[in-house]
């Protein structure tokens, strides 16, 4: 009898339990929730303090502003989530982390979850993160207050990938990033809005016309826009194609 697929489970380590599931309790993500497609659990750190107080943070080493997270707590709360779940990664979401692109979404969502560690204040103390060696992940080059936007966005991106959590998965084939392109534009009814008409091209059912527009669009879209994504693409394709712009 084969062993029943284990739910693909986040867990988030955060100092604000109560952000969650926020936008992730909504929409895709939140029925996916309902229906058991994964599986969301918050450990609060500061239930990990031992002191009366339940301090969490103290002042840097070193003086300057603000406070740090300490160790020993943070320490607790890993040791707790990876316990019941060692086969899932830890992930530090951090401005100093490697930029969270589609590629790793992929990765994560292929696994079975993550364990997500939000930081605050200043951060949290480098000792847990040399011991626990986690992957560090930026949502961007911007500071937020916390890392729980960035648990929400990282989340957010995976789920939609899970299998059943979007009903025609070929509709995931053409995205953004998906083919190392940007995706293409999208129109609908009214045909004409505001003296605006849709691309001829859209309307003539022509299917493998239209393919090749839209493949062109996402190819002048990124040379345009992105630079970067669009040096790797055309390195893989051989050479860039000079005929799709516009
Ligand atoms: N002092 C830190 C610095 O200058 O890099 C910023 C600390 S920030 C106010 C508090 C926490 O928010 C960080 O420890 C991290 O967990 C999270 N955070 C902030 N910006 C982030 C980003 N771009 N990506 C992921 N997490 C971020």
């Amino acid at each position: 009898m084969g062993e029943q697929a284990k739910i693909w489970t986040a867990k988030v380590l955060t100092l604000f339990p109560e952000m969650f599931p926020g936008p992730l309790g909504c929409s895709l993500a939140g029925k996916a929730l309902q229906d058991a497609l994964w599986r969301l659990e918050t450990l609060d750190i500061r239930g990990f303090a031992t002191d009366r107080h339940r301090t969490v943070d103290d002042s840097p080493f070193g003086g300057g502003a603000g406070m740090v997270m300490r160790p020993d707590v943070v320490d607790e709360a890993i040791g707790h989530a990876l316990a019941s779940a060692p086969e899932l990664p830890l992930v530090f979401l951090t401005p100093r982390g490697r930029p969270l692109d589609q590629d790793l979404v992929r990765g994560f969502a292929a696994g079975p979850g993550v364990v997500l560690l939000c930081g605050r204040y200043e951060g949290i103390d480098q000792r847990v993160i040399e011991a626990r060696a986690p992957l560090e992940v930026s949502l961007g080059d911007f500071v937020l207050s916390g890392g729980e936007p960035a648990a929400i966005a990282l989340l957010d991106a995976c789920v939609r990938l899970l299998p059943g959590v979007i009903g025609k998965e070929t509709s995931l084939d053409e995205e953004s990033f998906e083919r190392g392109l940007l995706e293409y534009p999208h129109y609908t009814r009214p045909a004409v809005w505001q003296g605006r008409a849709v691309p001829e091209i859209l309307v003539s059912g022509h299917h493998e016309r239209v393919r090749a527009w839209r493949l062109g669009q996402a190819e002048a879209l990124t040379r345009d826009r992105r630079p970067d994504l669009w040096a790797r693409y055309a390195d893989g394709r051989g050479q860039p194609n000079q005929t799709t712009k516009g």
